[in-house]
């Protein structure tokens, strides 16, 4: 969502406020503000009820640690006057929609979760003394737009997070799948020609031209527009290509046209030229940069962090199992680039990724994710060997000789934060209890594994 939608929600949400009294204001307020904790409760018992809400809601600490979140909820949401902060109200609903949308909570659920609380305020709103009808029935439509407006905001948010959270997914997939740029590079410069010889082979068999495959048809195009044009993203190749494919297409057409066929033929055979060289380019780059690892070192990108979580999240929710995270990163690695250079921080970094790479197993993850800091994520440990496997790594970095290209040998240390998946939903908090381990350790006095429990 921009900054301009963001600002405008607000401005619309302040001028729907304003157009209660301050009495249906102050009403809201106070029924909210005395029902916090009834409303929050009666929340999730119904959510309890739900099957699939259940699924999202098992693991928690409802009453530690959801309940008081959606107490604060409430209050913000009912208490606003006219001075309120809309932006900040904007804001909290679009954070809500952005932990919706990471822990894949269905739209659904929200909805109904919204539905609850009406009807519970509608209750609420009822059992008040001493308040004519009018009075109930505006505060009851203050209540709905609150609501609603909330629920717009946080849609909005879920939306466009769970859009480039399945398009990255869908790189990720496609990253996975092609792991062998090189064969698919040469199955699609091979298809591509077959499209080209059977083209020449209709046209010299006096085939229909109606009848000629197109280009967006053949096996090429159809890999091309399927796969090629998410997995190479935004890559100008990309683009380069889709134009050829359009232009070639719109010739074929004109073949009915035999005094010009020789023209267009040769047209087209440039055209094809022109993707194939482009597509030789994605591949090339793809190796490179776009296959998601680390130009530097060879390991998994940040750009993939957040899709491995979400599916390592979600495949040990399933499974009942756990998986941990170690943060690492290199002690007084400044001095290294100070005192040596660049290019032996460099060496550094890359003697350093191979350790990790060797000291994980087939399944783990291996990530760089800036500078000298690193991700490992272990799947299926436990606390214990989560804490041992950290351990070995710490010392054989200790143990280590890193080799740089003035030919000197040099020692360095890292800090490590270790934490333990624990059936949260979200990730971002698995991330951030591991960062806090990760400074510990360097508050202590670094070079050692500070283990943090949820
Ligand atoms: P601490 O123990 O607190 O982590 O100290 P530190 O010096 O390791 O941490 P700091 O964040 O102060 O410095 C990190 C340095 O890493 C600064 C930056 O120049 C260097 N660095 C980041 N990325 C690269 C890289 O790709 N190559 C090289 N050679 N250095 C890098
Ligand atoms: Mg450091
Ligand atoms: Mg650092």
């Amino acid at each position: 969502m921009s900054d301009s939608a963001e600002s405008l929600l607000a401005r619309d949400w302040r001028s729907s406020i304003l157009l209660y009294s301050e009495a249906v204001r102050a009403t809201v307020k106070n029924v909210a503000l005395k029902n916090t904790q009834v409303l929050a409760a009666f929340f999730y018992e119904q959510m309890l009820q739900d099957q699939a809400a259940k699924l999202f809601l098992s693991h928690e600490t409802v009453h530690g640690r959801l309940i008081p979140s959606m107490q604060n909820w409430i209050n913000q949401l009912f208490s606003v006057d006219v001075q309120a902060d809309f932006v900040a109200l904007v804001e909290l609903q679009k954070k809500v929609g952005e932990v919706h949308a990471r822990i894949d909570l269905p739209v659904h659920l929200v909805l109904h979760g919204a539905r609850t609380i009406k009807n519970k305020f509608s209750d609420l709103l009822e059992e008040l003394d001493g308040v004519c009808v009018e009075h109930r029935k505006e505060a009851f439509k203050l209540v709905s737009d609150s609501l609603d407006i909330a629920m717009e905001v946080m849609s909005r948010a879920y939306a466009s997070n769970s859009d480039r959270k399945s398009r990255a997914e869908e790189s990720y997939r496609l990253f996975s799948a092609v792991h062998n740029a090189a064969a698919e590079k040469g199955r699609q410069r091979s298809a591509l020609l077959d499209w080209e010889n059977q083209l020449m082979f209709d046209l010299a068999v006096g085939t229909a031209v109606s009848n000629l495959l197109t280009i967006k048809k053949s096996d090429f195009g159809l890999w091309f527009i399927h796969k090629g044009l998410h997995a190479f993203d935004n890559l100008s190749e990309v683009k380069i290509i889709m134009e050829s494919i359009e232009r070639i297409d719109e010739m074929m057409p004109n073949l009915e046209d035999v005094a010009d066929r020789i023209e267009l033929l040769k047209k087209i055979r440039s055209e094809a030229r022109n993707i194939q060289i482009n597509v030789d380019a994605l591949f090339d780059k793809y190796n490179e940069l776009e296959a998601g690892r680390d130009e530097l070192t060879r390991l998994l990108s940040r750009k993939y962090l957040s899709v491995v979580l979400s599916k390592e999240v979600n495949y040990a929710r399933k499974r009942g199992i756990a998986f941990a995270l170690i943060v690492i990163d290199l002690d007084f690695f400044k001095r290294i680039n100070d005192t040596y250079g660049h290019e032996a921080g460099d060496a550094v970094l890359q003697q350093f990724s191979e350790l990790l790479s060797n000291r994980s197993r087939a399944g783990d993850y291996v990530f760089r994710l800036g500078g000298e800091e690193f991700l490992i994520l272990l799947v299926d440990v436990n606390k214990e060997t989560a804490i041992r496997v950290a351990k070995q790594i710490n010392q054989k970095i200790r143990e280590e000789k890193f080799f740089i290209p003035s030919g000197d040998l040099l020692k360095v240390t890292a800090s490590l934060g270790v934490t333990l998946f624990d059936g949260h939903p979200d990730y971002s908090k698995l991330l951030s209890r591991a960062d806090k381990a990760l400074y510990q350790a360097k508050e202590k006095g670094r070079d050692q594994v500070v283990y943090l429990e949820s």
